[in-house]
């Protein structure tokens, strides 16, 4: 894949990255120190930090999400011929993850307000293969994790929650990412906290702590061998390379340590969208997210629901010749070319397959102006769905 061209000067992005201010000064540190591999000191300020604020046993940063959902799949053994029920409407790694490990996945619709995993079609999911539940807090808003706790508990099946859009969102009052066993962050470009291309594994259940170090140091005990707990360190475990380096944890960290900014800029940003598009919303049918009272979102994304694939294409190319760029979501997994060996057809998912045809997200980035919002705003009034 080649470069991202420039956008053309005025152009409205749908995500620009941005620094906080801190990061050149904290990467110039690890050079000057020379501490540029993994597990230094801003790696371990990250950690402390999400330790901190969140109250989970362990935090450990890592390459991706992608890869501490590998990590979790590695820690809970999943074997071949074991299942694992995901959300349809998410990002390809929330499956993949498992099916490396020889699991089939299990697509679960979602919820038709919040666009979370339907927990209510959960139990005609589950059979005693089943190891893992994996629900998805889309956008920042939580699924409903006391119900689907209940349904995991008593079946000893573990829940990983993929909360790549839900960091500093809350469920009655309890962060996101600590309503399961395990929880896995993203710190790609495209979301609220940011090191280009980074992740965190957390970690509630103190039977995976020391593992998860293990498998993250290529199967090797060099985590305890440095805290002196053994005198030399040795292939252990299955594990793989998922150390995140200390550049890049010293620009994580300082976009970490001003989280509350960043989660109040994209609050406000949200509300904005959702008070000035109401009359023009309701007039053309269109939907806005619906957040339930007792979940605090996480401010991930804004997005509106059309009425049909027809309007939304219209609607993006209206947008695009005012010069902003609106883009859709996830497709469908179970009606994937990969996922096509499990026998996923049409119907199989029915709100994932609606909405993934009619969703659209806006623009919605840390340092956008409050005249970038207006134009956004005005260019949505200004379009009227054909009758
Ligand atoms: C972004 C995202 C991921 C993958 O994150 P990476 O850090 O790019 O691996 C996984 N799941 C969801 C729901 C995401 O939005």
């Amino acid at each position: 894949m080649s470069a991202t061209p420039p956008l053309p000067a005025g152009f409205i992005p749908f995500n620009r990255s941005a620094l906080q201010g801190s990061e050149l000064k904290y990467i110039l540190e690890t050079i000057t120190v020379g501490q540029i591999a993994g597990n230094q000191a801003f790696s371990l300020k990250c950690q402390t930090l999400l330790e901190q604020t969140f109250g989970v046993k362990r935090a450990l940063v890592v390459t991706s999400c992608t890869h501490a959902l590998e990590m979790a799949a590695l820690l809970l053994d999943i074997q071949p011929g074991d299942e694992v029920i995901v959300p349809s409407f998410t990002f390809v790694s929330t499956a993949n993850a498992f099916v490396l490990r020889g699991a089939k996945p299990v697509f679960c619709d979602i919820r038709s307000d919040t666009l979370n995993l339907d927990e209510t079609k959960l139990g005609a999911l589950i059979t005693p293969r089943t190891r893992a539940i994996v629900p998805v807090h889309y956008a920042g808003v939580a699924c409903e994790m006391d119900a689907i706790n209940a349904i995991a508990q008593p079946r000893s099946i573990a829940v990983i929650e993929d909360n790549a859009h839900g960091l500093f969102g809350k469920y009655k009052g309890r962060w996101l990412g600590t309503l399961g066993a395990l929880a896995t962050q993203s710190f790609h470009e495209t979301k609220n906290i940011t090191c280009g291309e980074g992740g965190a594994l957390l970690i509630n259940d103190l039977r995976y702590t020391e593992r998860a170090e293990i498998i993250r140091e290529k199967g090797t005990n060099r985590a305890r061998f440095f805290r002196g707990q053994v005198d030399k360190y040795s292939w252990v475990d299955l594990g793989s390379s998922y150390v995140m380096s200390d550049v890049l944890a010293a620009f994580l960290y300082a976009q970490l340590e001003v989280w509350p900014a960043i989660q109040a800029k994209r609050r406000a940003l949200w509300n904005r969208y959702h008070v000035a598009l109401a009359p023009w919303a309701s007039q053309q049918g269109v939907r806005r997210p619906i957040v339930p009272a007792h979940c605090e979102p996480a401010w991930h994304m804004y997005y509106l629901i059309l009425p049909s694939v027809e309007a939304r294409t219209t609607l993006i190319a209206h947008l695009k010749s005012m010069g902003i760029l609106a883009v859709f979501h996830y497709l469908p997994l179970h009606l994937s070319e990969y996922a096509s060996r499990w026998g996923g057809k049409p119907g199989d998912c029915p709100v994932t397959e609606g909405v993934s045809e009619r969703l659209l997200r806006l623009p919605f980035y840390n340092t956008m102006t409050p005249g970038e919002q207006d134009s956004v705003i005005a260019a949505l009034e200004s379009f009227h769905f054909p009758a």
